[in-house]
C-alpha cells in the first residue's frame, strides 16, 4: 500500500500531522478514500471550534462587530453544532464560549494591519507543494514585521507567570509549534519575510495569548522533520495504526468504521 504520484500531488500541516499521529488514518483519509466503506464523520469538538473560527473570522473581516459576535453565537450555534456530546461538556463549553465572546477585547490589534484572514496560501517545501489557511496574518505598524495568529481550542500550554509548558500540553505545544514554523515557511515565500512572532489564541482559556518567537534554528530542524515524514510517508507499506483512546473513540473522522478501533471498543 504505497502512495501513487496522482496522490501525493499536495500537502499540509494537517496531512503531515495525520501520517504522523496514525499511519492507518492517514491511509484512510488520504489514500483510500473510500466513502462508502469508511465515511469521515466530524465530532461535537471540531463542530465548536470551526464555528469559533467562523466568528472570529468575520469579526477580523469587520463582517461582525466584536458587540454583536456574543448573540451571533448564541441565535445560530444549534445550526453549526450538530454533533452531541457529554451534557455537562456541552453546557460547559457554551459557557466558556460565551463568556469569551462577552469578555474579550482586541484593543491590541490597533498596531497592527490586518494582511489576511483565513489567508489561503500555497507554497513549496523542497519538491513538495503546500497550502495553508492562516487564521489571522497581521503586521506590526511599529516595525513592519508579520505576526501570525492561529485560533486554537486547547488550553493555555504554559505554567502560570512561565514559559515552561505543562507537562499533559507538551504533545500539543510539540505539533502546534510545527504547524506554526510550517505558515511561517509560507509567510516567507510569499511575503519575502519571516514573521517576528507566532501566537495561539486559546479561546477556551479565557482567550489567553500564547507568543513564541521565529528562531532560524527551530525553523531549519522543522523543515527537516516535515521533509522526513513525507519520504517516510512515500515509502510506507504497512499504514498500521497508532491507538490512543480518547482520539480513538471521541475525535478520530474514522472512529465508526476502523477495524482497529471496533475491534478494541469490542
Ligand atoms: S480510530 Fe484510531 S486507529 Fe483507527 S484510524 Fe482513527 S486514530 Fe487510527
Amino acid at each position: 500500500m504505497s502512495e501513487t504520484k496522482e496522490q501525493k500531488e499536495r500537502w499540509s500541516y494537517s496531512r503531515t500531522a495525520c501520517f504522523a499521529n496514525c499511519k492507518y488514518e492517514y491511509y484512510l483519509k488520504y489514500i483510500l478514500k473510500d466513502d462508502e466503506m469508511y465515511l469521515p464523520e466530524g465530532n461535537y469538538y471540531s463542530e465548536v471550534g470551526s464555528f469559533m473560527h467562523d466568528i472570529l473570522a468575520k469579526i477580523f473581516d469587520k463582517e461582525l462587530t466584536l458587540d454583536n459576535a456574543l448573540m451571533y453565537f448564541v441565535e445560530n450555534f444549534d445550526d453549526n453544532v450538530l454533533y452531541k456530546t457529554r451534557y455537562s461538556t456541552m453546557e460547559k463549553t457554551f459557557e466558556i464560549c460565551t463568556d469569551y465572546f462577552a469578555e474579550v477585547d482586541f484593543d491590541w490589534l490597533d498596531n497592527y494591519e490586518v494582511v489576511g484572514v483565513e489567508k489561503e496560501l500555497h507554497f513549496t517545501l523542497g519538491d513538495y507543494d503546500f497550502i495553508c489557511y492562516i487564521d489571522l496574518l497581521l503586521k506590526d505598524k511599529r516595525d513592519g514585521k508579520y505576526v501570525i495568529i492561529d485560533h486554537k481550542s486547547v488550553e493555555y500550554p504554559y505554567i502560570k507567570g512561565t514559559k515552561k509548558p505543562k507537562k499533559r500540553c507538551i504533545h500539543n505545544l510539540t505539533t502546534y509549534t510545527n504547524q506554526m514554523y510550517l505558515y511561517a515557511h509560507a509567510v516567507k515565500q510569499n511575503y519575502g519575510d519571516f514573521p517576528k512572532e507566532m501566537t495561539w489564541n486559546h479561546f477556551k482559556d479565557e482567550g489567553k495569548l500564547a507568543t513564541i518567537d521565529f528562531e532560524k534554528s527551530i525553523y531549519d530542524e522543522i523543515m527537516d522533520w516535515y521533509i522526513k515524514t513525507i519520504h517516510e510517508a512515500e515509502n510506507e507499506k504497512e499504514f498500521l495504526p497508532t491507538y490512543n483512546w480518547f482520539y480513538c473513540n471521541v475525535l478520530c473522522n474514522y472512529r465508526n468504521s476502523c477495524e482497529y478501533q471496533l475491534e478494541n471498543r469490542g
